[in-house]
């Protein structure tokens, strides 16, 4: 194999044959002959040939013959035509043979040398062609398959993705992304102000744009009552910003925590710290002997007592708050027998509504047994209760219902008590939260209960809803599934 090429004459003539090997050898190359085209077929199938001369006027198989056949079978070799007549006629046939070149006998050393030249010089450009086509084609292999790499690693994220361009418009973005923000399926390519229906963020992604700031920055936003923190960073290429990625990472867990971590050292500060300073205070008018008489001792102490249960209540409440968040909680399923437990219940209450004259109305319909812990069942229903008085007004009124409907049985607990504004409904049930306000401010309370009630409720998988008298007061109904008779909890 010669690094200059190899180049095959193929001429009947051996003087022609002779004559150009010597010339071309001089060349540096590589040259052989043959004296018919199929003694040329035979070399040009073992070895490997850059260049052929072919004399068109061949025995055994014709020079046009092998013309033909190297344009199909090897198409990297260029063929030369050697005609035997200097006319155009001869010229046109031999390129129409699919040769590149030809060369009309008699040549001189000097016209084969420039036609075997430029021959191979096309040869090499060819292969050069080929070889930045493949490498091409690889490297576009390789973008494509990097794309779609990056593409599945960019989707399977949790956390949303989008990407938009120098003007704005969306170039990029993952599943997480479509379905934190609701992106409607064709937004690639338009302006993100369009697609993207959060305020914080757009803004976020432009300020980058406009401003072209070069340092990444986070901010916290909300979308559909869920807390993201949402991070921006410029795209920069060569110092120059060409774009901006917004990355969303769902914080809600982590944020309703922290609100819960400082609601809880909030009220440990008030309902904890208040009530304990003072059972102090009454505990020194005692050992100062201030109280006058037997009666007065009496009295001082009922009201220590009285601060001293509502730690303790406070402590109930957060120890079965505990006892619902652990995934170990026993349950213990029977068929409960709600009317009976509810009577109970009420009966145990009696005093503390008869405390404040409120009259307690028990309406129970027949109800299917449902299968349920009984202390879940009675933590529930005496959270309801206590508040239905502790809320109420002196001389006032509860009912509790019992009844089907429809799929679910139905616990109803009403009160004529202070009602709750509208706009804390939906926030009663998180933990510690309670209504502050006139009305409130002398009632104790952990903002715990219905915190309980609502964990109850969605371990059977009912719902609870809170409704307000026309005439003042409170509705709250629980709907327990009847199918949960035989329910795993
Ligand atoms: P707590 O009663 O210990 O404060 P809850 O979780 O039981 O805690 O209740 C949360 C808040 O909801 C209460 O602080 C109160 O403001 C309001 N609330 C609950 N039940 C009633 C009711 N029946 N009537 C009026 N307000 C109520």
């Amino acid at each position: 194999m010669n690094k200059k090429g190899n180049v095959l004459v193929v001429d009947d003539e051996v003087s022609i044959c002779e004559g150009c090997k010597k010339i071309l050898l001089k060349e540096g190359l590589y040259v052989d002959t043959a004296k018919d085209g199929l003694e040329a077929k035979e070399k040009i199938e073992r070895e490997k040939f850059d260049l052929v001369l072919v004399d068109l006027k061949l025995p055994q198989l014709s020079g046009e013959d092998l013309l033909h056949w190297l344009h199909s079978s090897n198409p990297d070799i260029v063929p030369v035509v050697i005609t035997g007549y200097p006319s155009f006629n001869s010229a046109v046939t031999a390129v129409k043979e699919g040769a590149y070149d030809y060369i009309p006998k008699p040549f001189t050393s000097g016209e084969l040398r420039k036609v075997v030249r430029r021959g191979l010089e096309r040869k090499w450009l060819i292969q050069e062609m080929h070889r930045l086509r493949e490498e091409q084609e690889k490297n576009l292999k390789l973008i494509s398959q990097e794309r779609t790499k990056l593409k599945s690693v960019i989707n399977s994220m949790g956390d949303g993705v989008l990407v938009v361009n120098k003007s704005g418009k969306v170039v990029l973005y993952n599943c997480a992304a479509r379905q934190i923000l609701n992106l409607q399926d064709n937004c690639l390519d338009k302006p993100m102000k369009e697609v993207v229906k959060n305020d914080t963020l757009t803004e976020m992604l432009t300020s980058l744009l406009i401003k072209q700031k070069k340092m990444a920055f986070s901010q916290e936003i909300h979308i559909d009552n869920r807390s993201y923190l949402a991070n921006a960073s410029p795209v920069v290429d060569d110092g120059e910003i060409i774009g901006a990625v917004a990355s969303l990472k769902d914080i809600t867990k982590l944020r309703r925590f922290s609100d819960t971590k400082s609601a809880f050292l909030n009220m440990v500060s008030h309902e904890i710290r208040s009530p304990l300073g003072i059972i102090e205070g009454y505990l020194d008018l005692i050992l100062k002997g201030i109280a006058k008489d037997e009666a007065q001792t009496k009295d001082i102490i009922r009201r220590a007592r009285v601060r001293a249960q509502t730690l303790r209540q406070l402590v109930d409440d957060l120890l079965n708050l505990a006892r619902m968040e652990s995934e170990k909680v026993k349950r213990e399923l029977v068929p409960v027998d709600l009317p009976k437990i509810i009577l109970e219940v009420v009966e145990f209450y009696r005093d503390k509504a008869e405390e404040k004259n409120i009259k307690v109305n028990v309406s129970l319909e027949k109800v299917p047994a449902i299968l349920m812990d009984r202390n879940d069942i009675i933590l529930l229903f005496t959270n309801l209760l206590e508040n239905a008085i502790k809320y109420n007004v002196k001389g006032g009124s509860i009912n509790i219902y019992i009844k089907e409907e429809g799929p679910d049985l139905c616990l109803r607990v009403e009160d004529t008590g202070i009602g709750i504004p509208p706009e804390s409904r939906e926030r009663i049930f998180d933990e510690f939260y309670r209504v502050k306000n006139e009305k409130t401010r002398r009632i104790p309370g952990t903002g715990l209960g219905l915190s309980i009630v609502r964990r109850i409720v969605k371990t059977y998988q009912g719902k609870i809803k809170v409704d307000s008298r026309k005439k003042g007061g409170s509705i709250f109904s629980v709907y327990l599934p009847l199918r949960n008779f035989g329910v795993e909890v």
